[in-house]
């Protein structure tokens, strides 16, 4: 009777344990913009670290009110660099140096092609969740993504040619509290497919499950991670999801069709997917 005790309450404290919502903050990217003041002017020194276009704006500032508008929205080209001078005599030293940055150039054209699945060849996965599934596949954001029932540990594949633009992998909980829900922090992998436009993300990755870097190039079918269970949820499974980029509301989730006759927007909670890519 006491082992059974003791083994309930250590299934319950490592549950608990599992669910602690982290306090820690990590971010896709690092960028570090220089605001200097000289001769009645802002100068804004602007560089783009990723290789993927960046747009920049400026939130509102009480103590600099305009400012935001004068600066208007920046779109840098992968890797570039720029200072921007703005006419400011007034400017107030005190404001934070805040920015919005948000991926990609809203102006360009998106060619969509047929994309590979999330995992490699050979390998089969059950559908959990489709397009407009009900439990988190229903906002501008994630509308058309799919859920795999990839395991943890499992490998996940880059769907098509391209350079990693945003990588976190250093979340070890996950839950579905509201706190989740308000703030994802899921471990996860953006790449931008230069020759399409279009951006895929890889979601739920274990901790340091990243086998890539920030700005890899990566290819088709490249093993890119491996699959966990952080952030959002409490089932494992791999959050899939194309996005292109929107002026408003930087990247949003958009319809995409996977080669060998598998239709996305059809795919339904119990289908299985198998790749059979050659
Ligand atoms: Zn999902």
């Amino acid at each position: 009777m006491k082992k059974i005790i003791i083994l309930v309450l250590t299934i319950i404290s490592s549950c608990t344990s599992l669910k602690e919502f982290p306090k820690e903050q990590y971010y896709s990217f690092i960028y570090n913009f220089d605001r200097t003041f000289k001769n009645d002017s802002v100068y804004f020194h602007l560089k783009n670290p990723l290789m993927c276009p960046i747009n920049i704006q400026l939130p509102k500032d009480s103590l600099n009110s305009n400012l935001d508008i004068l600066f208007g929205k920046i779109t840098l080209c992968k890797l570039q660099d720029t200072i921007i001078n703005i006419s400011f005599p007034n400017f107030s030293t005190t404001s934070k140096e805040k920015y919005i940055v948000k991926y990609g150039d809203p102006k360009r054209e998106i060619t969509k092609n047929k994309i590979g699945l999330p995992f490699p060849k050979g390998r089969k996965y059950k559908i959990i969740q489709g397009f407009n599934g009900k439990f988190s596949h229903n906002s501008a954001t994630s509308k058309n993504a799919i859920d795999f029932s990839l395991k943890i540990g499992d490998t996940i594949a880059s769907v098509d040619d391209g350079y990693v633009v945003g990588l976190i992998e250093k979340y070890k909980e996950f839950g579905t509290s509201k706190e989740w829900k308000e703030i994802d922090k899921s471990n996860y992998i953006t790449i931008y497919h230069p020759q399409s436009g279009l951006y895929s993300q890889y979601v739920h990755l274990n901790y340091n499950g990243a086998i890539i870097e920030l700005g890899d190039y990566i290819q088709k079918g490249q093993p890119i991670g491996i699959s966990g269970m952080t952030g959002y949820t409490t089932v494992e499974h791999l959050h899939f999801n194309v996005k292109i980029p929107t002026d408003r509301y930087g990247l949003i989730s958009t319809e995409y069709e996977f080669e060998n006759g598998i239709k996305a927007d059809k795919l339904k909670k119990g289908d299985v997917v198998k790749n059979i890519t050659q």
